[in-house]
């Protein structure tokens, strides 16, 4: 029998063949692609004809293309669903994933090819695209080492290969102390919880198959419960195996890993010549250089912080008022400040619950995308790797864009986090081939027969999750390699932020905010005090996000540090960081910066983006329309479609006319 994986997915849309593979098909399915790679590569570099555009960096952009399609597809399903064969797969294929990378990178002859490329460029008649295409697969391959011979050359290959093991590590650690902790609750442990927590607390069991209620570290479940449970024993517990997630000194821990993994990445970007790896890193993105990343995080603390504090001292009187003498602790925050947020702005988030359905707001998230860019959505009945997973056609004047899933429940097979990927991306060289784009989230899921509600936190998830679909979908170049999200770090993430706004446009919230039992729209008043109440506690939020990137940077800017524990300790220190708030991500579970090298001295990015989504969205309200259609028409045309087809700044202010400075993000939270 042939390999599903390897055939010609030739049903509707080219979609994988769900229902045909097994997680046998895997390692046949890689080998085989694989091989085929190596051999192309092979031809390509050997071709005794002189290089060309066309037989060498074209030939390159498809050399994967199997690959790719296999590897798009297995990467998929061992985040959102993982099986002890897929991590075991997974642990296997990345070291020799990385081997195969090196493989390119040391083959002098390939290197040669594009060098003469490279030189002779001005004279090869090149379009934009193709020129840019040139650019990037030359320094891509300088970057990776292509320069380096000998035993410098080795020793990059070997740490490019660790690198891989200790990454995919890293994730199966947290993923297993993730799975491995869980609270049970007895009937008075559920005191003062909101019905949503409770019914999410005891779906949570059943996926466990316990009879009662369990609060696990799902940031859906725990969340909530820290914001409602008077019962500070109980939070405390919840909290401390939280934040303990990948330092219990089991199996698990991730603190040796974190350790070596400074230590190669400070060498590999000694070996290319760099003072550091945040040097190396940010070289190619948009902040350029360490010294720009902390001007922005420094602006952006030092007010977080002062209202962090001031925040800090009103929920410590109200937990004296509520007999508790000592410091406000870290699980004592979110529930004072939820009691805060119902005396001040009069919002309870059990009140707001019920008005935030997860099907209106995929209604509400579309919608916002048919004003905008006219996209249509068609739901699809195809099997899928997994049944909580949604599919729908995605169309534009009855022209075929992509297909879009959805994948929004949290479950113990899952990675937590949101994510936004590819299971295929757009790219005209090979045909018109649209993409296979997936939204995963960790929503509590409802018991059966009940509609899932979100929190406002969840839905605004949603959202950025479909902005960064939206770049993938609305995408329009034709080489692979620079399609979609495939963009500075530091870029990536306007338009999920971006799309983040449209949520808070209050005729969508009107539309769409509708109660899950009596359809009634979300009360103007109660509206009015949600969106009055969006900066709320930014002085926390703020306050987390960006101590985990100045410790994320600090750990990339020069020598690795013997402990990152201690080191940790010493960034937060210096900082002056309030005593009731930790890092939103800490060393053990960023996995952000260590389950790959994509946010690495990069966590950044968001930040950054921001600066560009206020900024972005203040052009829409400008025009008093925030669904104005020449607006909208630029921002596709700019950035969307963009891809990487030019520098993001240059992408950037042909939609704007000029950059932004911090002011709108600053604004925004309510720091200004
Ligand atoms: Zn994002």
């Amino acid at each position: 029998m042939t390999n599903p994986l390897l055939a010609d997915w030739a049903g509707e849309f080219a979609l994988p063949p769900f229902a045909e593979m097994s997680d046998d098909d895997f390692a046949p399915a890689f080998e085989a692609a694989l091989s085929k790679a190596r051999v192309t590569i092979s031809a390509v570099a050997e071709n005794p004809e002189a290089p060309s555009f066309a037989n060498t960096i074209e030939a390159l952009e498809t050399a994967d293309a199997l690959l790719n399609k296999v590897l798009g597809l297995f990467y998929n399903v061992a985040g959102a669903d993982s099986t002890d064969k897929r991590e075991e797969l997974q642990r296997e294929f990345s070291p020799r994933l990385a081997a195969y990378g090196s493989e390119i990178t040391n083959n002098t002859a390939l290197f040669a090819r594009i060098e003469q490329l490279w030189q002779a460029r001005d004279t090869l008649n090149l379009t934009d695209e193709q020129a840019r295409v040139l650019m990037l697969t030359r320094r891509g391959f300088v970057r990776a080492g292509a320069q380096l011979r000998g035993a410098k050359a080795e020793e990059l290959t070997a740490i490019k290969e660790r690198l891989a093991v200790l990454s995919t590590q890293f994730t199966q650690n947290l993923l297993a102390d993730e799975r491995g902790w869980f609270m049970e609750l007895s009937g008075d442990d559920l005191e003062g919880l909101p019905d949503f927590v409770i019914t999410s607390a005891k779906s949570a069991a059943e996926e466990k198959g316990i009879d009662g209620y369990v609060i696990t570290t799902s940031r859906s479940l725990i969340v909530p419960f820290l914001q409602f449970s008077p019962r500070r024993a109980l939070r405390e517990k919840a909290f401390t195996a939280w934040a303990a997630r990948g330092a219990n000194g089991n199996d698990h821990d991730n603190r040796a890993i974190a350790a070596e993994v400074l230590n190669l990445r400070q060498r590999r970007a000694e070996l290319l010549g760099y003072d550091s790896f945040a040097a190396y890193k940010l070289e190619t993105e948009m902040a350029g250089s360490p010294e720009n990343v902390r001007t922005l995080l420094m602006q952006v603390w030092e007010p977080a912080r002062a209202a962090a504090l001031a925040d800090q001292d009103k929920l410590t009187d109200m937990m004296r008022e509520d007999g508790i003498n000592g410091d406000l602790q870290p699980w004592d925050w979110r529930y004072y400040a939820e009691k805060r947020r119902r005396t001040e702005h009069d919002l309870d988030e059990a009140e707001l619950k019920p008005y935030l359905q997860l099907d209106r707001m995929i209604e509400a998230a579309f919608d916002c995308a048919t004003r905008l860019f006219g996209l249509e959505f068609r739901a699809l009945d195809t099997p899928l790797y997994h049944p909580d997973a949604r599919a729908w056609e995605v169309t534009r004047n009855g022209r075929h864009l992509a297909v879009f899933i959805g994948d929004y429940f949290a479950r113990g097979s899952k990675r937590s986090g949101a994510w936004c990927s590819a299971m295929r991306s757009q790219q005209k060289l090979a045909g018109d081939i649209r993409p296979i784009v997936v939204n995963i989230c960790n929503f509590a899921k409802p018991p059966k027969g009940q509609p899932a509600l979100l929190s406002y936190d969840d839905a605004r998830t949603l959202f950025h999750e479909f902005g960064h679909a939206l770049h993938q979908m609305l995408s329009d170049v034709t080489y692979e390699s620079i399609s979609g999200t495939s963009v500075a770090r530091d870029f990536v993430e306007l338009p999920s932020q971006l799309y983040e706004h449209w949520l808070e446009v209050p005729e969508v919230l009107t539309r769409y905010a509708t109660h899950a039992e009596t359809g009634e729209p979300m009360p103007d008043a109660l509206r009015n005090r949600l969106l009055a109440a969006q900066t709320y506690d930014m002085g926390f939020q703020t306050v987390e996000y960006v101590a985990s990137a100045l410790v994320d940077l600090a750990f990339h800017e020069g020598a690795a540090p013997a402990d990152p524990m201690t080191a940790q300790q010493k960034v937060l220190e210096t900082l002056g960081m309030p005593s009731a708030i930790t890092m939103r991500h800490a060393t053990p579970h960023f996995a952000h910066v260590f389950a790959g090298d994509g946010y690495s001295s990069g966590y950044y990015s968001y930040m950054w983006s921001e600066v560009m989504d206020a900024d972005a969205f203040e052009a829409f309200e400008e025009t008093g329309d925030p669904f104005n259609p020449d607006m909208a028409a630029r921002l596709e045309k700019f950035v969307l479609s963009a891809g990487g087809s030019e520098e993001a700044e240059t992408l950037y202010t042909a939609f704007r006319g000029r950059m932004p400075g911090p002011e709108a993000l600053l604004r925004g939270r309510g720091f200004l």
